[in-house]
């Protein structure tokens, strides 16, 4: 029997994941994209149609309204819903999923809208019910969460006995050409780079000021790079689940050029996310922000460069110390030829699908709700490798380092 696929979001990971799904039509069968503006929907359905010869079906929703998602799911008899709507509608979907008995997926955590804060907690209470409906919820199937997780599963698996130090490296080296653009929906952008970095080293969380800590790192085929530590979700569920573990750490590369537009954003305010009174209507900043800045879905036929991300790793195998980095590194304008994205929108995408993909395949089924490194990373890591996004291994000497010391 042929399966039945649900995407919600038409933003730019949604118009990957629905070529990558048209791509993979075997597995995914009847694919409906469904989102808050159809018209976005059917203009993806139109260029996947063009590019695959695959056609799928499109639909409009209100993914804040869980009885609009009921009533969508049975419509379309889905067998998965693919959640790349925004965090805020993380819970909505997964409650109806739940009382539809769905399978889910999402490549980002739950976030409340009033409050730029975000933890797996609320996802991970709906463990118990997922396990009583006999539906799987995959959370963070994208790369960072996604592919990180398993890149580190991947390295506990056949590289380690014990990890102590992981280094999540980020690293976006693609010029779009604006003075100041976001490569993903800017208002979750600019939340989670404003915010306060952390960090969790032998056994507690340490905070640090938005942007204190700077290193430069030299990722392989991109160059040494600015890169700042930032808090990043993967790793509160890889300290849950990594034993052994005594230091975890995020680097985002920024250039001057973004850091300086968004502090002087932030200065005025512009970044807030409590509504202000503007000629007698309230307006919540950060979302009048969004609609001055491009749609990160209209960078992709400007963005050159390359992406590379990736896992430094230390620890101990047979007795011995030792240091991996695990990486991947995307062309942004290869993606674009692909499938109509730049590398961001790519690289999220193409690990929603190959998520999903292992579920409907019951390659990756367990019921209950998990996170990616609690999976066999094997079947992962291959797909990865025919469907776009090919990885390397360096093994390192035990006390080499990428990060380039500043004098
Ligand atoms: P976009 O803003 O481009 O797209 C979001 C889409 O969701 C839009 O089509 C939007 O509709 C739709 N949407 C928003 N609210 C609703 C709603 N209430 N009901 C129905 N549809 C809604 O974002 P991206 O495509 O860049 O990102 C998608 C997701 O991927 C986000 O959750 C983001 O955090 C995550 N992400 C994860 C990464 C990873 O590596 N794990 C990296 C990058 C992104 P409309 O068009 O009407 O606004």
């Amino acid at each position: 029997m042929s399966n039945k696929t649900l995407i919600i979001g038409a933003g730019g990971v949604g118009n990957v994941v629905a070529f990558k799904c048209a791509m993979n039509a075997d597995t995914f069968g009847e694919i409906t994209l469904a989102s808050r503006t159809k018209s976005k929907c059917d203009a993806i359905a139109e260029n996947v149609k063009a590019k695959t010869g695959v056609t799928i079906n499109t639909a409009q929703v209100d993914a804040d309204s869980v009885e609009e998602l009921v009533t969508l799911i049975r419509e379309t008899e889905a067998d998965i819903v693919i959640n790349v709507a925004l965090p805020y509608q993380d819970l909505t979907i997964m409650d109806a999923c739940a009382a539809c008995q769905v399978d889910y997926l999402d490549t980002a955590n739950y976030e409340h809208p009033d409050e730029a804060k975000f933890e797996y907690k609320e996802q991970w209470a709906r463990d118990q019910l997922f396990r009583e409906q006999h539906i799987m919820g995959l959370l963070g199937s994208g790369f960072d969460p996604g592919v990180t997780n398993v890149f580190v599963a991947y390295a506990q698996k056949h590289y380690f006995d014990e990890i102590h130090t992981i280094d999540i490296l980020d690293c976006n080296a693609g010029d779009h050409g604006y003075p100041f653009a976001t490569n993903f929906n800017p208002e979750i952008n600019l939340r989670e780079v404003s915010a306060k970095g952390r960090y969790w080293e032998n056994g507690e969380w340490i905070e640090t000021e938005p942007m204190e800590i700077k290193q430069v790192w030299d990722y392989p085929e991109v160059g040494p790079k600015d890169s700042y530590l930032l808090y990043h979700e993967e790793m509160e569920s890889l300290v849950k689940n990594i034993p052994h573990l005594k230091r975890i750490r995020f680097f985002m590369t920024f250039g001057e050029s973004y850091l300086t537009h968004m502090k002087v954003l932030e200065n005025v305010g512009m970044l807030g996310i409590e509504p202000v009174e503007h000629q007698g209507q309230k307006i919540i900043p950060i979302e009048f922000l969004k609609t001055l800045l491009p749609d990160p879905a209209s960078l992709g036929p400007r963005t050159k460069g390359k992406t590379n991300i990736g896992v430094f790793v230390k620890g101990i195998k047979n007795g011995e110390p030792k240091t991996v980095y695990i990486y991947q590194v995307s062309d942004h304008e290869k993606c674009y030829e692909e499938v109509m994205s730049q590398a961001v929108s790519y690289t999220t995408g193409v690990p929603a699908m190959i998520g999903a993909k292992l579920m409907l395949e019951k390659r990756w089924y367990e019921e209950g709700v998990h996170n990616m490194e609690e999976f066999d990373p094997d079947p992962f890591m291959e797909e990865l490798n025919i469907q776009g996004l090919p990885w390397k291994v360096m093994e390192l000497d035990a006390d080499a380092t990428l990060e380039v010391k500043e004098n």
